[in-house]
């Protein structure tokens, strides 16, 4: 099995996710055996993040954003669906969105955003992802599944950045992945405590879950999509000026190596 990760600016708006889905198609015709993690919308993390301490701080604005937030999830589902799949993934974005309006709204009440309650209110990022993803390759006669890493990515209670308890996620993966058929479409970056609250891994964290299977299955590889074209001398929001490695479709003029006999 190879696992591929894409993350949220590869999945930015349909468009990109339609372009996900013809990386995926002909790997999955070939006979190819994958699973897929999925980071949340391009943006969509930072957003949730601000809803929570703009309603901690007692600011009513984070409504407007959390609109949005459900707007955009709805538009890029009708986008991506026909009727028949939209009238399966529009119910469970609702009650998502429901629930987080009232998660938001109770934060603005208490004026508290605890490291707990923050995960929570970060999952809904991954968990609509997938969720539209996987619904959108099983439109294109695709058997994808969606899977939520919080049934089997177990930590400890480390809310923000949980570390992963090996044994009993190692354990869950292997049942999960022995008994599937199905293209599992993984919710990147959550996870939850033995006792079933929801943690997070760290922002950023979709390359972890992404590379948690790769340990207790017969994984050939783990492969971390972006949509940054080539590979890059540094980490581009600490180094503006980070620049592109030479890839054997870039080439670039070799320098001689210095010991190289000189041609006269
Ligand atoms: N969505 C999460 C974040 O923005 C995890 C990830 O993208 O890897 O940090
Ligand atoms: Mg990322």
């Amino acid at each position: 099995m190879k696992v591929l990760k894409f993350g949220g600016s590869s999945l930015a708006t349909p468009e990109r996710i339609r372009a996900v889905m013809d990386i995926l198609r002909p790997r999955l015709e070939a006979g190819e055996r994958l699973a897929v993690v999925v980071s949340a919308f391009g943006g969509v993390t930072d957003s949730l993040v601000q809803m929570g301490r703009l309603a901690e701080a007692g600011d009513r604005s984070y409504e407007q954003i959390a609109h949005s937030f459900s707007q955009r999830h709805l538009d890029t589902a009708r986008e991506l669906l026909d009727e028949t799949h939209l009238d399966i993934v529009r119910p469970q974005l609702e009650k998502n969105h429901d629930i987080l309006r009232n998660l938001l709204y109770g934060v603005f009440l208490v004026r508290e955003a605890s490291p707990r309650t923050m995960d929570y209110i970060l999952s809904f990022g991954e968990r609509n992802s997938a969720f539209i993803i996987a619904h959108a390759l099983q439109q294109l006669g695709i058997p994808a599944a969606y899977l939520d890493a919080r049934s089997c990515i177990k930590t400890d209670a480390s809310f923000g950045a949980a570390m992963v308890n090996a044994g009993t996620t190692y354990a869950n993966l292997r049942d999960v992945f022995s008994q599937c058929v199905d293209l599992q479409i993984v919710t990147g970056f959550i996870a939850s405590t033995q006792r079933g609250l929801t943690t997070t891994l760290g922002r950023g964290g979709s390359d972890y879950t992404a590379a948690l299977p790769g340990a207790p299955l017969d994984t050939e590889a783990i492969e971390i999509r972006t949509a940054v074209a080539g590979v890059l001398t540094a980490n581009p929001h600490s180094l503006p000026n980070a620049s592109t490695t030479p890839t054997p479709t870039q080439p670039t003029r070799q320098e001689p190596h210095p010991f190289a006999p000189k041609v006269t």
